[in-house]
């Protein structure tokens, strides 16, 4: 085997953007096709938004619930989630404890 060739081979950490999930679900986000500054549908093939014509960005949605990441979720690791999961459990099962 040739231990520095299989190193070199893979240069990329690809577990890197993976790890982050939604804050309300734990979900992955997804491209919501509507531009970020109207909530309005793009001007045909373009990144213009359709209703101020001004260049626009999608917002990105929760894959689960839909929520926006403006007022629903910011994007937390994995092992965050977990956690405030955790917590939020044990608040309610203090009494089986
Ligand atoms: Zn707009
Ligand atoms: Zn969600």
């Amino acid at each position: 085997m040739n231990y520095d060739q299989w190193k070199t081979s893979n240069p990329q950490d690809e577990g890197c953007l993976s790890d982050l999930v939604t804050s309300c679900c734990g979900s992955q986000e997804e491209s919501s096709e509507l531009s970020n500054c109207c909530g309005s549908s793009f001007w045909g093939e373009t990144d213009i938004c359709g209703d101020c014509k001004e260049h626009a960005d999608n917002f990105m949605v929760c894959s689960d619930c839909g929520g926006d990441d403006e007022y629903s979720y910011t994007m937390i690791e994995q092992h965050e989630y977990d956690e405030r999961k955790r917590d939020d459990a044990n608040e309610f099962n203090n009494d089986d404890i």
